[in-house]
């Protein structure tokens, strides 16, 4: 479903849970091992809780992705751990805890990358300036993992903050209670939801209810539409840029010209079933709605064709990759 640096990760939903503690059985599609202060926990430690998943693992004939959250106030043992995390291929989360300092943080970020290892870096939205959000974007740092609880309804909004940016993976800490939180997170850009001190059940039935939606859906995380305040993958269902309407400031925000989005649309529906269209609006399904909108027109000229809806949201999923594409 997802591939971040050497990690595949098979549904989006993460379970972090306490090194020792672990709740080694869930089937979320990353496992999250909190809790390893480096000045208060040795590396032969972490690596005993490795050996302990790798073994857990063979045993259930399971190869879901892990991952270790570290902090520490001095770099030279989160060097190691990075080193040790890239040995078993496992996703090295970082913890702002003992790093405060952006200076600090922001050379420690590719003296960790240099080690090969896969890295998150966990933070709170107060933590993470426009400044810093912007120089994170130019690291190469793999995912950043936004902690959203306590926040309520502000949470999506930072998501699609983040989102916008077009950087790294975006994996959202937040209060789930339901599906429709996650949901919410991914529509405005989550690409990963975590889950603390979850309860089990409730974890593997939401990582089970995700994959089913996925292979339903075409696209789990698919986001609203620009003028209903999703973010810039949005500008997948957008008409032509003819009119006075949110498109316009999208199209701003993501350094496209109006030709040029034209453009991208075009090119990419050539030859596609995107291109068909008859009847429709603009008579193209490229420039058609999210599938959710209901609309006879659209579905006609699907139906005429063969195309799924599952279909459909897989190709306009790849359109807005297409669109959102820096060109240098
Ligand atoms: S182009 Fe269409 S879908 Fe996009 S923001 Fe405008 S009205 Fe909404
Ligand atoms: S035909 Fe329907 S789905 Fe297509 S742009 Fe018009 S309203 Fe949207």
């Amino acid at each position: 479903m997802l591939e971040v640096g050497y990690l595949h990760i098979d549904n989006p939903i993460a379970v972090i849970s306490s090194h020792s503690n672990p709740d080694l059985n869930v089937a979320a599609g990353l496992l999250l091992l909190d809790g390893f202060d480096l000045d208060e926990v040795s590396l032969e430690e972490m690596q005993a809780s490795l050996d302990r998943i790798s073994e857990n693992q063979s045993a259930r004939n399971e190869t879901s992705a892990f991952g270790l959250s570290v902090t520490c106030s001095r770099d030279e043992p989160l060097v190691q751990a990075a080193r040790l995390a890239s040995r078993h291929l496992c996703l090295l989360d970082l913890r702002l805890t003992k790093i405060r300092d952006p200076i600090r943080l922001l050379e420690l970020i590719p003296r960790l990358k240099r080690c090969g290892v896969t890295l998150s870096l966990r933070i709170r939205p107060e933590d993470l300036t426009n400044e810093l959000l912007e120089k994170l974007q130019e690291s190469e740092l793999d995912i950043i993992h936004l902690d959203l609880r306590g926040l309520n309804g502000v949470g999506p909004k930072m998501v699609k903050k983040a989102k916008d940016c077009r950087g790294p993976v975006i994996m959202a800490l937040a209060d789930i209670d339901e599906f429709e939180d996650a949901k919410n997170l991914m529509s405005m850009g989550a690409d990963v939801v975590s889950l603390r001190g979850a309860d089990p059940e409730f974890a593997d039935w939401l990582s089970e209810a995700m994959h089913e939606y996925d292979a339903l859906s075409g696209w789990y995380n698919a986001p609203k539409h620009i003028c209903a305040g999703g973010d810039l993958r949005g500008l997948a269902y957008c008409c032509p840029p003819v009119k006075q309407c949110p498109v316009l400031g999208a199209l701003k925000k993501a350094g496209i010209t109006a030709e040029e989005f034209v453009y991208k649309k075009l090119s990419f529906a050539r030859g596609t079933p995107l291109e068909k269209g008859e009847g429709t609006c603009f008579g193209s399904l490229v420039w058609c709605c999210k599938i959710t909108k209901m609309c006879y027109l659209r579905d006609a000229a699907m139906a005429k064709i063969g195309l799924s809806g599952k279909e459909y949201m897989e190709l306009k999923k790849k359109l807005a990759e297409e669109i959102l594409t820096k060109t240098s």
